[in-house]
């Protein structure tokens, strides 16, 4: 156990220093050559540097919890303790531990958050003050909460009832979740954060008929484009596309509208609407379920494993005993598919590109759009291409530039 823990902590410690101080001068010859001067690629590169900190300091302290909780045998005692209780059963047991685990974790993580909190003030990166700020996420927190538990015990329920197939129907579970969470997302829970406000009946209402030219040309049954009072929590620029079926919309930050042209954000709808075009949604979800398939089956192989074993000596699959070795299991097997994962999404940017050069056909608008996100975000113009590989959703901006400037209609 000791050299399986030591083990990952030394690729842990190595990632973390790769991605924060090993430096790639190349990228910054890049993101001169792409339009951004000195002082953009300068402030990128520090902010996300020192952004670095606070996520690797997350990473340490989440695996620090799972290990203690999964490894030395404290859930087995635990566990026992919880079963013990006249009429509390497994159900309740995991349930029970599951709580314990929340509230060591917000131990550990409120400072930490506050900490992020003070240094995106600093960066003038956070329009909430503090009082706001526990709002927003105590409001998030009770969320989450709802859905944890349904999925905690909606797993549990699977492995007592179903101990040897479990694993072939868990993932069609967690698909109807995930579809369920992206239809009632848009409707129930953004509009507890912010206002959505269909894009007609506020000040940026003549782009209207343009919009609407963009969207015939698409070929996409848009029913609502939303602006979205993002200025409340940053300066923050972006767009996205959401939903599910009759709940689909595309929402624009107020802060997009604000500060781009009427090209530029042409352009960035386009890209909303390649995403919709090319049906990410649902080929993001049904890669999903089948990246859940081989996730539960490892798992399972995992569980039975540890039957008797020390330190969980599980009774069987289903003993709430196993739950922070299954929790320590999905963060390290997350860890483990990342960079694939981020490619794929990577590939549904990249295509999201190309099909906003077809619908707008503007190069210029798109590179001015590029240059415009990547200042006002103080993005990171000069990343790693390792650092790439491993934690980028989207393409870097220089390659993005690049692409367009290639672009032949
Ligand atoms: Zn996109």
């Amino acid at each position: 156990m000791k050299t399986a823990v030591l083990l990952i902590a030394s690729c842990f410690f190595l990632l973390f220093v790769l991605t924060t101080f090993v430096p790639f001068p190349g990228a910054i010859q890049e993101a001169h050559a792409a339009g951004f001067d000195s002082s953009d690629i300068a402030n990128g590169l520090q902010l996300t540097f020192e952004r670095r900190f606070f996520f690797w300091g997350a990473t340490l302290l989440e695996l620090g919890l799972l290990c203690f909780l999964a490894l030395t045998g404290w859930s087995r005692r635990w566990a026992d303790r919880f079963l013990a209780w006249p009429h509390l059963g497994r159900i309740y047991a995991v349930l029970a531990i599951g709580l314990v685990y929340l509230a060591l974790h917000e131990v550990l993580f409120v400072p930490l958050g506050v900490a992020r909190w003070y240094h995106a003030r600093a960066w003038g990166m956070s329009n909430l003050d503090l009082a706001d700020w526990f709002r927003e996420r105590y409001l998030a927190y009770g969320i989450n909460l709802i859905g944890e538990v349904i999925v905690v015990v909606g797993f549990y329920a699977l492995l007592i009832l179903l101990p040897r197939v479990w694993w072939l129907i868990a993932p069609l579970g967690l698909s109807a979740l995930g579809i369920a969470y992206a239809f009632l997302a848009p409707i129930w829970i953004n509009p507890l954060f912010n206002t959505f406000t269909p894009l007609e009946e506020t000040q940026w209402r003549h782009q209207q008929p343009r919009v609407q030219d963009l969207i015939d040309k698409a070929k996409v049954p848009v029913q609502e484009i939303l602006v979205m009072n993002a200025s409340r929590q940053s300066n923050h620029t972006n767009a996205y596309f959401t939903g599910f079926g009759p709940t689909r919309r595309i929402v624009l930050y107020d802060t997009l509208l604000k500060n781009h042209t009427d090209a530029e954000i042409e352009s960035i709808l386009g890209h909303e609407l390649g995403h919709w075009q090319l049906d990410h949604i649902n080929k993001g979800i049904l890669l999903g379920t089948l990246a859940a398939l081989l996730g539960c089956f490892v798992l399972d192989r995992c569980l039975l494993a540890a039957i008797g074993r020390a330190p969980w000596h599980l009774h069987s699959i289903a003993d709430p005993a196993g739950l922070p070795l299954v929790m320590l299991l999905i963060f390290l097997g997350s860890w483990i598919t990342m960079p694939v994962t981020n490619a794929v999404t990577r590939y549904f940017e990249r295509q999201a590109d190309t099909a906003s050069l077809e619908l707008a056909g503007q190069t210029e608008a798109f590179i001015a759009a590029e240059l415009k996100l990547a200042k006002v975000n103080k993005s990171n113009v000069a990343p790693a291409p390792w650092n790439v590989w491993l934690f980028s959703s989207h393409p870097p901006t220089v390659e993005r530039i690049r692409m367009a400037r290639e672009w032949k209609p």
